[in-house]
């Protein structure tokens, strides 16, 4: 079982599930149709790396002309306390350990090439380092309203996205009982609930800057697969 410390919470995730076209805008920047349920996808656990830990761009895409963009998506997470199945929205926050902030990095050309032939988001969702996630978990008593929290990303100190977690489309409790119709949510598991605009590629030498008010900021550098 792998575990991981994001703060001083340890937590042991079996599964990252994430959302994809949650937020109106984003769906617009990726000329996207509006969903009318929640489109899920998962990362893997090799995936996690915690705040000030670099994000490692892969020597593959670096490479590849075909392949070489990737790309920041900041995003709220929250992490599930008990195990869980079938749960009625009144009843989503009694599931919910807390909230952190994810970068749901991806490899937006190869994404984007995967899908045009009807494959699926697996490979450029889920290279090493790719789900950077911290710096704490803020419990549910310091987040009493999830859904108005405003997020940010920066590159370089300079703003790339900047939001507000009142725009997802579907909002906390729904997605939790949608998704806990398909299968069991475990302690530890981690949802990450989709990015809003302003999506854009990263490069060798950046620095990531990732902020959810009330939660904190992840700081991550770009660096070479060697
Ligand atoms: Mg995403």
């Amino acid at each position: 079982m792998s575990t991981i410390r994001i703060g001083n919470v340890t937590i042991q995730p079996t599964k990252i599930i994430c959302l994809g076209r949650n937020y109106l805008d984003h769906i617009r920047e990726l000329n996207a149709p509006i969903p009318n349920e929640p489109v899920f996808f998962v990362k893997t656990l090799n995936t996690l790396i915690t705040d000030g830990n670099p994000i490692i761009y892969p020597k593959i895409l670096d490479n590849s002309e075909k392949y070489n963009r990737v790309d920041h998506e900041v995003e709220l997470a929250l992490i599930i306390s008990k195990t869980c199945k079938n749960i009625s929205p009144e009843h989503a926050f009694d599931y919910i350990q807390g909230y952190s902030v994810f970068l749901d990095i991806t490899a937006r050309k190869m994404q984007i090439s995967d899908r045009n032939i009807k494959l699926p988001w697996y490979r450029s969702k889920n290279f090493d380092t790719f789900g950077p996630i911290g710096p704490r978990i803020a419990d549910c008593r310091e987040i009493e309203e999830p859904n108005n929290l405003n997020i940010e990303l920066k590159v370089n100190g300079e703003t790339k996205q900047s939001s507000n977690t009142k725009h997802m489309i579907f909002k906390i409790p729904k997605i939790l009982e949608y998704l806990s119709k398909f299968l069991t949510l475990m302690p530890g598991d981690i949802l990450a609930t989709g990015t809003p605009s302003g999506i854009g590629p990263i490069h060798q030498g950046d620095v990531i800057e990732a902020s959810i008010e009330k939660i904190g900021t992840i700081t991550h550098k770009v660096i070479l697969e060697r």
